[in-house]
């Protein structure tokens, strides 16, 4: 772990879902002490009250959620293992060490006729700042997202992508519930598995496009198979395996 770190207070925290919570972090200084690039992660060291100091030894990398044109970070955590609970238990006022950021997993300034996203749970986290910025600097004529979670009820940032949808009509997205319990939502969900006439029938013009697919391996596994049997070539498919 580099020597050079930050300190950033717990601003605010947002539960997505039952084990996803999202943290805005404010850095200490006034304005941002580094650049980052959407897709990109950094080490973050969670000291909440009452932790030991040795524990405070353990660095684990997030990606940034946030769009880089704001004043602060935002990370989304889904509480797994040791870190992720320390995260889960933070508050407002708390204070985290973290890293500059890193990665190649970034979104390119040349995107043909657009971006097409595939996110599977909380890998949407990454996601959701590239299309951030997309949409602020209305980059492609068209964005889709395809966003695969187990229920309704654990579609992190289900609210928002609605908001882009209604507000941006480059955006498209297609939320796909794979739970059983899953009834069918004809509002906002084809509850469909992601299968090659599922994908051709929603991407146009899928030749001209640049993809970025942040999801479980099985999952990564399915779409590239997908897309390679689409034709896409390999030279335009950015993928990010945590
Ligand atoms: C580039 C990158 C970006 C990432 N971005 C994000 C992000 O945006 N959001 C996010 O939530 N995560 C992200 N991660 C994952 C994150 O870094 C951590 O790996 C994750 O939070 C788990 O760390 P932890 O300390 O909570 O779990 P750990 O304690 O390290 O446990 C990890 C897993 O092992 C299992 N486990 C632990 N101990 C045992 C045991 N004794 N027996 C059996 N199983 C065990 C746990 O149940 C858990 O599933 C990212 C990872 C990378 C590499």
């Amino acid at each position: 772990m580099t020597d050079e770190t930050f300190r950033f207070q717990v601003d605010r925290i947002i539960q997505e879902s039952q084990r996803v919570k999202t943290f805005r972090l404010r850095p200490e200084g006034s304005g941002l002490p580094f650049h980052f690039s959407p897709g990109q992660h950094l080490g973050v060291r969670p000291a909440p009250p009452g932790v030991p100091d040795h524990e405070h030894e353990k660095w684990r990398h997030f990606s940034l959620s946030s769009s880089p044109s704001e004043g602060f970070l935002e990370i989304t955590v889904l509480n797994q293992g040791t870190v992720s609970d320390r995260m889960h238990s933070l508050a407002p006022g708390d204070w985290v060490e973290a890293t500059r950021p890193v990665g190649a997993f970034i979104l390119e300034d040349e995107v043909g006729h657009g971006p097409v996203f595939f996110a599977g749970g909380i890998g949407i986290a990454p996601i959701r700042s590239m299309i951030r910025l997309c949409l602020e600097q209305e980059q492609g004529e068209a964005v889709s997202l395809f966003a695969s979670f187990p229920t309704r009820e654990q579609a992190i940032y289900r609210e928002e992508i609605k908001a882009w949808a209604d507000r941006a009509p480059q955006f498209s997205c297609w939320l796909t519930y794979t739970g059983t319990e899953t009834r069918p939502d004809t509002q906002d969900s084809e509850t469909h598995p992601w299968d090659r006439p599922f994908l051709e029938e929603r991407i146009e013009r899928p030749l001209e496009r640049v993809y970025y697919l942040c999801a479980p391996r099985g999952l990564m596994d399915l779409v590239e198979n997908h897309l390679a049997a689409m034709g896409i070539s390999e030279d335009r498919v950015r993928r990010e395996r945590w």
